[in-house]
């Protein structure tokens, strides 16, 4: 069985990064995890590495969740090569409508409006960003699973639910590696419920090779202890900016400088959603309460 790790490159206007880690997997079958966003480019980058390798009958694309920039190219595949599409159970609905990929988005949108941000600058955002989606195609038909275990000649593919990036985040395990997605990154990731994203990155640790869907790749136990150190000191950093009490858009500028005057889509929004999961967080931890639109902390350490 052999691994191969491949970078689907971003298109130029979707900024936020270099492209997606995949990773195809060749033995008695030809695995694909995650695909990469949809574009002419990518189709021709995967159609020509696939082939290279001789692997352009792809048997199945395991998705680790349902972003995008995970699954686009998904539904080109598929009618390519008969592929059949793979997800967690709960990230399932993010296959069925741009509507549903958007929702992180109108998950902080109230809150956004409120904490002082410009209504019509997140609406024209948003605008950008359904755009964007309404180009990629979804796939056909795709199955689901709580819990996948695939056999392959000479070994398994193992699903692990890793909630917090995503609901139905999974990495897929193969000996003492994983492939994770976007649950743990080298550096900074985009947070969705952090405790249980805390949780995950925790059970990460247990493998030698943590292969992620972004940046570098492979990561190992250190990194992720250096990323539970960066989520640490964000979230004090918080606690010390709301000492006084707050907006969310005076919290957002403190941690990221923000100003909403980026022209990416991305960077404008990814600050914003980082920033209230640990608001969120820090509520439920009883360090700090929402007072109006202001957000106060009780303490400046955790
Ligand atoms: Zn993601
Ligand atoms: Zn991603």
């Amino acid at each position: 069985m052999i691994v191969m790790p491949i970078t689907v490159p971003f298109p130029k206007d979707w900024g936020h990064g270099d492209g997606t880690n995949a990773y195809i997997i060749k033995g008695d079958k030809t695995i694909l995890i995650d695909s990469g966003l949809d574009g002419p480019d990518n189709r021709e980058y995967i159609k020509r590495t696939l082939r290279r390798l001789d692997a352009w009958r792809v048997d199945a694309i395991l998705l680790t969740h349902g972003h995008l920039d995970h699954f686009g190219l998904g539904a080109y595949l598929q009618r390519e090569t008969g592929a059949k599409i793979m997800i967690h159970e709960e990230d399932a609905p993010a296959l069925k409508d741009y509507r549903n990929v958007m929702s992180w988005f109108d998950e902080v949108y109230e809150l956004a409006v409120e904490g002082g941000f410009d209504e019509q600058d997140l609406r024209a955002v948003k605008m950008q960003l359904s755009m964007v989606i309404d180009m990629m195609s979804k796939p056909d038909n795709y199955g689901t699973f709580s819990e996948l275990d695939l056999k392959m000649g000479g070994g398994a593919l193992r699903s692990m639910h890793l909630p917090g990036h995503t609901p139905g985040s999974v990495g897929y395990i193969l000996g003492d590696s994983i492939f994770s997605g976007d649950v743990a990154l080298d550096g900074p990731t985009n947070v969705g419920e952090l405790r249980q994203e805390l949780a995950s990155i925790q059970r990460l640790k247990t493998f030698k090779h943590v292969y992620t869907g972004h940046r570098r790749s492979p990561i190992n136990a250190k990194d992720l202890e250096a990323l539970e150190a960066h989520i640490a000191s964000r979230l004090e950093q918080v606690l010390r900016i709301t000492k006084q009490g707050r907006t969310l858009k005076e919290i957002v500028s403190g941690v990221y400088g923000v100003t909403m005057v980026e022209t990416n889509f991305m960077k404008k929004v990814i600050p914003i959603r980082q920033v209230v999961s640990y608001l969120r967080y820090l509520e439920d931890e009883g360090h700090i309460t929402k007072r109006g639109a202001r957000w106060v902390s009780f303490k400046d350490h955790l």
